[in-house]
């Protein structure tokens, strides 16, 4: 049993559902319920759909979640960033249940004015005082997929810039844009006419860092620092010199705070520098916000903050709480390019996940969670910061509102990536009452993905136990 002292005290079984709002342990983490169903995956799901931690969940309510043994656990991954306005909030759920009962599917046979309110409010809130469209699907690689099939077809053009360290989904052009290499051992031939280059990552910076990088790195706000063309941009001028003509270059697709990848925020000077070059040589640019957007970052869209106004942008993971549900938005000009029916799909904007996406925006309006965002990364970046301080095995420490990353090495000297104490931290985390997740191409970056509805106390029992972690796997 844990002796961890944020754990609950009340260890009844019959305490009321997921609401006391601290970690609450009954059984051993794993708990043997948990263990069974365990057991049972490894026969019935293939080994390779991976899992992130052993443990069955019950059910759940805003950053709560409950195993099926009964144990709590503070909710730091939101199911990989889908949870934004929490678990089963009450009014999405209402939402949804209503939609249930009046029909459930229609597709394009019968058009339902749900999916016109969805498509009206994206349009109005994505970066770009210009005429939108909005197509919706069911998922972020289907919209990924989309966003490249306009850009191509509105330019004529074949080829696809994407960046060092992107995740853009698993379908198969979906890992051909994705950078890991493991996402693709094995499943290729993917698609070709891809074209990488480095992104903005200062504290592994591929061209030997600049100025503005190593203020960053130390946590400075640089947003406001006139810059030269940073090497990073450069580095994508070289791509059209040496590699791929710009005239040929249909889409740049970029995670304006990369997700999966490591959790990296660039400065907002790159991003502009970006924007430009796109724009003087015709290319379509396409903001990949499936996991920064949806207020994680403190606006809607983290590209508000970039000073961004993407041609497209594609948004999903908490637009739906937890429903699938996805968004292509952009120019009416490149939305509307492809004749009727060349883009389309059966279940994408279904009327129950479109009412789910209308309740949520309401909340996140209703309970200023962007506003929220930013003070939850603020209290997060400070936690983290301070414990940098106190170890040497903390690197850097970097994101954009409530997107925060941290990144384990083997000291600060090397910058070792040191995925080993990473697994490690995940492991006693849950053991310990805290389910987090990991992120990077190596495997050592801590991603806080809590809701945004998470409580002060929640916020500061996950501080109690993260503390307690990183002072015991020096
Ligand atoms: N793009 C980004 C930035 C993502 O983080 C993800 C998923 O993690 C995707 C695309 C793919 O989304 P989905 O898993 O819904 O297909």
């Amino acid at each position: 049993m844990n002796e961890n002292p944020v754990v609950s005290s009340q260890l009844s079984a019959a305490s009321p559902a997921v609401s006391a709002g601290v970690i609450r342990q009954l059984t051993e983490i794993p708990g043997p319920r948990s263990r069974e169903l365990m057991a049972r995956r490894d026969q019935a799901v293939p080994r390779s759909f991976g899992k992130l931690t052993p443990i069955f969940i019950r059910r759940a309510s805003g950053a709560i979640i409950e195993d099926v043994d009964g144990n709590t656990y503070i909710d730091f991954a939101g199911g990989i960033g889908c949870l934004n306005v929490g678990s089963t909030p009450p009014d999405v759920v209402h939402a949804i249940q209503h939609q249930a009962g009046e029909f459930i599917h229609a597709s394009g046979t019968t058009p339902y004015e749900l999916y016109l309110a969805l498509a009206e409010r994206l349009n109005k809130l994505t970066p770009g005082d210009f005429e939108k469209r909005t197509f919706l699907v069911n998922s972020g690689a289907e919209g990924v997929e989309n966003a490249i099939k306009l850009a191509r077809h509105y330019t004529g053009r074949h080829a696809i810039v994407a960046f060092e360290d992107a995740f853009h989904g698993r379908t198969l052009l979906g890992v051909a844009l994705t950078s890991k290499a493991m996402y693709k051992s094995g499943f290729g031939p993917t698609v070709s006419d891809v074209y990488r280059v480095p992104y903005a990552y200062c504290y592994r910076c591929a061209y030997g860092g600049c100025e503005l990088g190593e203020h960053r790195i130390k946590g400075e706000n640089t947003d406001d620092w006139p810059a030269p063309k940073l090497p990073c941009v450069g580095g994508v001028e070289n791509l059209f010199k040496r590699y791929v003509p710009a005239e040929n270059v249909a889409a740049v697709i970029i995670e304006p705070v990369i997700g999966e990848g490591g959790f990296i925020a660039p400065p907002r000077q790159f991003m502009q520098q970006l924007q430009e070059i796109c724009r003087a040589r015709g290319i379509v640019l396409i903001a990949d916000e499936v996991q920064s957007g949806i207020a994680r970052t403190g606006t809607m869209y983290a590209c508000e903050q970039l000073g961004l106004e993407p041609d497209l942008i594609i948004s999903a993971k908490s637009l739906g709480a937890g429903l699938p549900i996805a968004a292509v938005t952009g120019r009416a000009e490149i939305m509307d390019h492809p004749s009727p029916g060349g883009i389309g799909s059966t279940f994408g904007g279904n009327p129950v996940a479109c009412s789910a996406a209308l309740a949520v925006l309401d909340q996140i309006e209703r309970e200023n969670l962007c506003e929220r965002a930013r003070e939850i990364g603020a209290r997060v970046m400070n936690f983290f910061r301070e414990q940098r301080q106190k170890h040497d095995f903390i690197g850097d420490v970097r994101g954009l509102g409530a997107m925060v990353g941290v990144e384990l090495v083997k000291d600060k000297e090397s910058r070792e990536p040191d995925k080993e104490r990473t697994d490690k931290f995940t492991r006693m985390a849950y053991e310990r009452g805290l389910i987090t997740i990991t992120a990077g191409n190596f495997g050592n970056v801590i991603r806080t993905l809590m809701p945004l509805v998470i409580t002060d106390e929640q916020l500061d029992a996950a501080f109690a136990v993260m503390a307690g972690i990183f002072a015991e796997i020096v």
